[in-house]
């Protein structure tokens, strides 16, 4: 089965020989606090920047997940109160899981088919923090890093905050524009889930000491000093960490991985564009997202489209949120391969 899930996601072809590595030179059990670990950990960081094109002065920080992310950035960056702009579920989440934790949390909602005007977005004096969700996973919308330079130039004394859960390592991202980027390893990493990376600029940093939260095992502070020696204030998942390291030492460097998903994303655009019965679901160009794509049908075509890609072995993305019967969603993360993503485009000219 090829997996076009938009997250738990096909992994790198190479994983599986790495996992077996890993285990034959002994690192599933190495202590956390050993000197092989620190090497594991301070090679992957340095290759990730290297490939992702992080600037030097950023912190990088293993956590469990994305959604791990959300709750640190509430708890160690902000006093009082955030501004989320939301045009799908995940934001919706981001804001809500904040929302619990500091009332104040302000969103702004705005719909997925339309481009973000950031000039007309008032953000109020209070807000700490913007949260922008750069791809939208459930509905296959993105923010391009010129709407991020926009909103970052309107309000320069604010901190950005960028979930990039499904478009970090996929496709280029501008990491000066912003504050604090996050994502977790099993979408465009092609990586199994369980790893999740919290990346902080020096004004991130330097807001959580004027807050100085240090109350929880995660809190950036704690994180923080562990992390100047490479290690991290629990028992990180090693395996994954050294996984990561290996995967992206044989990869290209990020802008030459999107230029291929973005390429791969405008054949999709148009490949759909002719198949009977499906529709695109977002009608703006501009606002597609490059490593997901969702497309539109009546419920029962979509139903029917997802079991007959089954059958002949191909896992397509169910719908997500309030799109979760009228969509299905296909990854377009860099693990998968040019034949199997021509395969599954013969399989939609012929499925009916
Ligand atoms: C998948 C996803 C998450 C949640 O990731 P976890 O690793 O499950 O915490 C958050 N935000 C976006 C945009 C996602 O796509």
């Amino acid at each position: 089965m090829i997996s076009f899930y938009p997250g738990p996601s096909q992994l790198y072809s190479q994983v599986h020989d790495f996992m077996r590595e890993a285990a034959e030179e002994g690192f599933l059990s190495i202590n956390h606090r050993s000197k092989e670990f620190v090497e594991i950990s301070r090679s992957t960081i340095e290759v990730l920047k290297d490939k992702l094109n992080i600037p030097s002065a950023y912190t990088v920080f293993f956590v469990s997940s994305a959604t791990e992310c959300w709750e640190i950035i509430a708890q160690s960056l902000i006093k009082k109160s955030s501004f989320h702009i939301s045009n799908g579920a995940f934001a919706e989440k981001w804001y809500e899981y904040t929302n619990k934790l500091l009332p104040d949390a302000k969103r702004l909602e705005f719909p997925f088919d339309l481009e973000l005007n950031p000039q007309s977005i008032n953000i109020p004096a209070e807000s700490e923090i913007i949260c922008i969700t750069q791809n939208e996973t459930s509905n296959g919308t993105q923010i391009t890093n010129e709407i991020i330079q926009e909103i970052k130039n309107k309000n320069p004394q604010k901190l950005i905050a960028i979930d990039a859960t499904s478009s970090m390592a996929g496709i280029y991202l501008d990491f000066d524009l912003a504050d604090v980027w996050f994502a977790s390893v099993q979408k465009c990493f092609g990586l199994p889930a369980g790893l999740g990376l919290m990346i902080c600029s020096p004004a991130a940093i330097e807001k959580a000491m004027q807050i100085n939260d240090t109350k929880y095992y995660n809190s950036l502070l704690s994180m923080l000093e562990k992390m100047k020696d490479w290690q991290t204030s629990y028992t990180p998942n090693v395996l994954n960490i050294y996984l990561l390291g290996r995967v992206l030492q044989d990869l290209p460097n990020i802008k030459i991985i999107s230029q291929r998903i973005e390429n791969i994303a405008i054949d999709y655009y148009n490949y759909f564009r002719e198949i009977p019965g499906l529709r695109l679901l977002v009608k703006d160009q501009s606002l597609r997202s490059a490593t997901v794509i969702a497309i539109e049908g009546e419920m029962n075509e979509i139903k029917r489209v997802k079991e007959a890609a089954k059958e002949k072995g191909f896992l397509l993305g169910n719908g997500y949120g309030k799109w979760k019967d009228s969509t299905f969603r296909i990854a377009n993360f860099p693990a998968i391969a040019d034949d199997d993503i021509n395969n599954l485009k013969k399989f939609f000219k012929s499925y009916k």
